[in-house]
């Protein structure tokens, strides 16, 4: 087994390990520490993935804005770098196939990889919001405000409205307020309903108690410094003709309208499939966290393709600390440690544990209907403005499926790939036809995961 890699042109290593969030970073040194050599490739240009961005750049002053939480993310990507694997930055795979070869992109050249092992750790992506509005300038992901915020520095002059649900939209207005910006309104769909339906799960979510302290002191935090938080809102709008200027709502059986020149929405995060999909590996749709999950066995092996394991979020939504804890697991169980089996016995209990937590906030932050399937005239396909209506119209003459539908409106062929509109274009068609969302099934994905041009290409 060769220490270091030169990741020259074409190479061949044990374990390669795509993506370097909390799941990537501990798979790495897991599989390090059985001995094995290990490249690992990501797009971004330093280690961290989406809870720590940029740590590494990242000033005392900013670190204090976004919290202790992400500060912590220091370490694992001290680890990393001190492990011995070859993390290779600003790498975008954009084709992994089922013998285990990774192409990739970088520096504009494009490389492959042989390896022994993959551990996809390619994460989370915001869930869709479509809503009237939302493709006006001026309203954006909560995500990628954060992503502005933690990878330079950027912070909006505000004023700031927040809409939508989850832990991410709460953190956000927490790190923006710190950041000194003007937060007019936090607008939470979770009404007291939600509150009743997760009460049964509370139990269990209990023994991760510090996860739900965290949330707790984050909206004690805002309504302590006269942020206006909102909640159970409905029939949302964001108002504008050129760009968004207000946001309107309803809530406590009252109107509402908030002004704001930038809406951040934000109804929680999804896995990020397209290479679990592109390799034609099983899914099934976890109607609990409403996506579709790859189907993997409890190390993280896809079924059906030995020698892929998916760690992190992109396996289903965990939180960053069970990622890393996945991670590990994967990376232990790739690297095929002989001596891992108990280690990972103890791993997957934590696993279980987190898991319990999350039933409990999947069910709480569930994200309304009329926000995942909206009214007709309300674009879904951002990539090619095919609204849901048109989708409804086409269920109507007899279109089974997103793939199908792909077909006759381009919905899910624009550059996004359908990471804008998948979800939502399977469970509409499920809704207009009355079937589960399993029998509709998902967009087909192929490569290239990610654009390359023709030249790149030739490289
Ligand atoms: C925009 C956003 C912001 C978030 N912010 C927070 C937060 O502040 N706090 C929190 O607790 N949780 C946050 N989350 C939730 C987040 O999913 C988890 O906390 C955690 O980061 C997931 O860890 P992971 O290792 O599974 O993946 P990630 O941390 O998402 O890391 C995946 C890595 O894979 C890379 N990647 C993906 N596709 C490719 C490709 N084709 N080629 C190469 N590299 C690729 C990505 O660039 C990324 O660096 C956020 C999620 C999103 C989508």
């Amino acid at each position: 087994m060769n220490e270091r890699v030169d990741v020259g042109r074409d190479v061949e290593v044990d374990i390669a390990v795509v993506g370097a969030g909390p799941g990537g970073m501990a798979a790495a040194v897991a599989a390090r520490s059985a001995g094995r050599s290990v490249v690992v490739l990501d797009e971004q240009p330093r280690p961290g993935g989406q809870i720590y961005r940029g740590i590494e750049n990242a000033t005392p002053a900013l670190r204090g804005v976004l919290g202790t939480d992400y500060a912590a993310g220091a370490a694992p990507v001290d680890a990393l770098r001190a492990s011995g694997a070859h993390y290779v930055p600003g790498a975008a795979v954009w084709q992994i196939t089922r013998e285990r070869e990774l192409h990739y992109l970088q520096d504009g050249a494009a490389r492959r990889l042989r390896a022994g092992r993959v551990i996809l750790c390619m994460g989370a992506i915001e869930r869709p919001m479509p809503m009237p509005g939302w493709t006006l300038p001026g309203v954006m992901t909560a995500g990628a405000a954060q992503i502005l915020l933690k990878s330079s520095a950027v912070a909006p002059a505000g004023p700031v409205a927040l809409a939508g649900c989850g832990p991410l939209l709460y953190l956000l207005a927490w790190q923006l307020r710190r950041a000194g910006v003007p937060v007019r309104a936090v607008i939470d769909t979770t009404d007291w309903r939600a509150y009743a339906r997760a009460l049964p799960l509370l139990p269990g979510a209990l023994r991760e108690w510090r996860l739900l302290a965290k949330g707790m002191r984050l909206l004690a935090a805002l309504r302590g410094d006269g942020t206006a938080v909102y909640g159970g809102a409905q029939a949302l709008a964001v108002e504008g003709d050129e760009a968004a200027r207000a946001i309107r709502f309803i809530a406590g059986g009252r109107a509402h309208r908030v002004d704001a020149s930038l809406i951040l929405l934000h109804q929680g995060v999804v896995p990020n499939t397209h290479a679990s999909m592109a390799l034609r590996a099983a899914h099934r749709w976890d109607d609990a966290q409403l996506c579709w999950v790859p189907v993997t066995h409890e190390t993280g092996e896809l079924a059906g393709l030995p020698g892929v394991f998916v760690a992190g979020d992109g396996a289903g939504i965990i939180g960053a600390q069970a990622c890393a804890v996945s991670g590990r697991i994967a990376g232990l169980a790739a690297a095929g440690n002989h001596a891992a089996p108990a280690e990972i016995a103890a791993l997957l209990a934590s696993l279980r544990r987190t898991r319990a937590a999350r039933r409990y906030l999947d069910r709480l932050f569930r994200p309304l209907p009329s926000l995942r399937v909206p009214a007709d005239d309300v674009i879904v396909c951002r990539c090619e403005e095919v609204t849901a209506g048109e989708l409804r119209r086409l269920v109507r003459a007899g279109c089974e499926g997103p793939n199908q539908m792909k077909a006759f409106t381009r919905c899910g062929m624009g550059p996004c790939q359908g990471r804008q509109c998948a979800v939502t274009v399977s469970e509409l068609i499920a809704a207009e036809r009355g079937v589960p969302v399993e029998q509709v099934g998902h967009l087909r994905i192929r490569p290239p995961l990610k654009p390359i041009t023709l030249g790149e290409l030739a490289t």
